[in-house]
């Protein structure tokens, strides 16, 4: 039955108060201290008048007092509302605004750049004194809270890959949902997840949260840096990460890679973007343990997951949808589509999102229904299912180009122009044509000769498909989490 998370944590104190909760490079915290600043957190809220059921904004680098605030925030009743630090100062002072909270929990160098609203209050993260100024005198304990199921328990902005950020609320219940489906099969008391993606994202709470929830312990990495991880899997016996495919394409790329003991790993994850079949392989190849990758979104639905080790011929896929995830294909006209046939991803499952914070009409866009009524979350990625029921993505609806009529997915030609030699990376987007009203376009790093990269990934691709132009440029710009930015891309480059 349901528990709030910040009473299982409580009682992974009680019983084994002195296993490690969080390690970072400056701090060590087990159980019993994690918990100790979970209530001191709480109180503090609860002096300076945050109600239950408030957001409380974060933004910063990960780093223990980061991780002691998701606890403290929870246990006071109160919601979690963790920004990208890699969002502009606008944005940023936009969704202090939007959440509505009267604190904003910082590291110095963003807080400084943000115009923080009126009434709000900065407490440095960043800094251990004046952190530490900010909590009440040890041994304070908090008035205790009842937390509901449906109750909100985070607000998280949508990466804004595609458009303006919107406030993801998910409630206890989905969380709850996430640290008991893991439970005891992937995370255990035994697990040592290092986590190098942001603690504002979903990739990373997704494993974060059930690894403390199951009484695991999060090494944390500030910033992701290949070596630096490779070295901290060794020395510390990492059993398990979450990482996005970037990362992985860095790490193996590392010349020494092959030299790390990573022998402790038991399991890795991925997520986030599309993890080309080659990746895997290689990772399978080269890195001991399972590796399951999962598809989903922050908005919840339905989920596929891949557990690539056991599905080797399936290395294209995402898997297939996870239990009790029921995933259906709509066409434009919102009919499902026959069996084999292409269409738009929609989900439903226990994991839902209660919807955008104060966006009833958005949150009710992403609703599709089912005859009998059913309630399934609409993804804008366009997918089919192969005949073994695993699910093939071909792209989001908005990266779609139309080109003569014809639609063409771009990471059909990613797929190819990554082939080239001197190609590292690849995106492909649409612009506008007089004679077919969109092209595609390729944008390289890697190569010096851009028609070289054209006039051969052109003779390789069908007569629709072939590229008006190649682009280079030093790097694709990308979200903090790795996910390529082509709205961004398109705007730098003038198209
Ligand atoms: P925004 O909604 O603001 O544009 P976003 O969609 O990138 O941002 P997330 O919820 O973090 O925000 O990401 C979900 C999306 O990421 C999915 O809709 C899908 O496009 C992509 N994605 C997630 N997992 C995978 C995967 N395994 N393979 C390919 N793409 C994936
Ligand atoms: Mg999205």
């Amino acid at each position: 039955e349901f528990g709030s998370f910040a009473d299982v944590v409580r009682a992974h104190a009680a019983e084994r108060p002195d296993a490690g909760a969080i390690a970072t490079v400056d701090r060590k915290l087990s159980f019993a201290e994690l918990d100790a600043y979970g209530d001191l957190i709480a109180v503090g809220l609860q002096r300076d008048g945050v109600p239950q059921g408030e957001a409380v904004a974060i933004c910063g680098l990960n780093g223990w007092a980061y991780a002691a605030l998701w606890l403290g925030i929870l246990r006071a009743g109160a919601v979690v509302a963790p920004l990208a630090q890699s969002s502009t100062p606008e944005a940023l002072a936009l969704m202090i605004e939007d959440c509505g909270s009267r604190l904003f929990f910082a590291d110095r160098a963003i807080a400084d750049t943000v115009d923080i609203p009126a009434g709000v209050t900065f407490v440095p993260l960043d800094e251990e004194a004046g952190f530490e100024a900010w909590l009440p005198e040890a041994g304070a304990t908090p008035k205790p809270v009842a937390i509901d199921p449906g109750d909100a328990f985070n607000i998280i902005y949508s990466s804004g890959t595609t458009g303006t950020p919107k406030g993801i609320v998910h409630s206890h219940l989905m969380r709850w949902r996430h640290v008991t489906a893991y439970g005891g099969l992937l995370f255990t008391p035994q697990t040592v997840s290092l986590q190098s993606t942001p603690l504002y994202s979903n990739t990373t709470l997704v494993n974060f949260l059930p690894c403390l929830g199951n009484g695991g312990k999060s090494v944390l990495m500030k910033k992701f840096d290949a070596r630096e991880f490779l070295t901290l899997s060794e020395a510390e016996g990492v059993t398990t990460a979450m990482l996005v495919p970037v990362q992985y394409k860095r790490l193996l790329a590392e010349p020494d890679f092959d030299s790390f003991d990573l022998s402790a790993y038991q399991m890795k994850f991925c997520t986030s973007a599309p993890f080309a079949a080659d990746l895997k392989a290689d990772i399978l190849k080269r890195w001991p343990g399972g590796l399951v990758e999962f598809y989903g979104m922050t908005e919840g639905g339905g989920s596929c997951a891949l557990r690539a080790h056991e599905f080797p011929d399936k290395l294209h896929t995402v898997g297939q949808p996870m239990p009790g995830h029921d995933i259906r294909l709509i066409d434009e006209d919102g009919k499902e589509v026959p069996q084999g046939g292409i269409g738009e991803v929609v989900g439903r499952s226990g994991t839902i999102m209660k919807g955008y914070h104060n966006r009833p009409e958005q949150t009710r866009a992403t609703h599709w229904h089912d005859a009998e009524g059913n309630l399934y979350i609409r993804t804008g990625d366009v997918g089919r299912f192969d005949e073994d029921g695993f699910l093939q993505l071909m792209d989001r609806t908005k990266d779609m180009i139309i080109s003569g009529g014809f639609n063409i997915y771009p990471s059909d030609l990613e797929a190819i122009v990554i082939e080239h030699p001197e190609v590292e990376e690849v995106a492909v987007i649409g612009v506008a044509s007089e004679q077919w009203g969109e092209s595609p376009v390729g944008v390289v790093v890697g190569p010096s000769d851009a028609e070289a990269v054209k006039v051969w990934a052109n003779e390789r691709l069908g007569k629709t498909q072939r590229l008006a132009a190649v682009h280079i440029v030093d790097e694709l710009p990308r979200s903090a989490i790795g996910k390529v930015l082509k709205r961004e891309l398109r705007e730098s480059l003038n198209l």
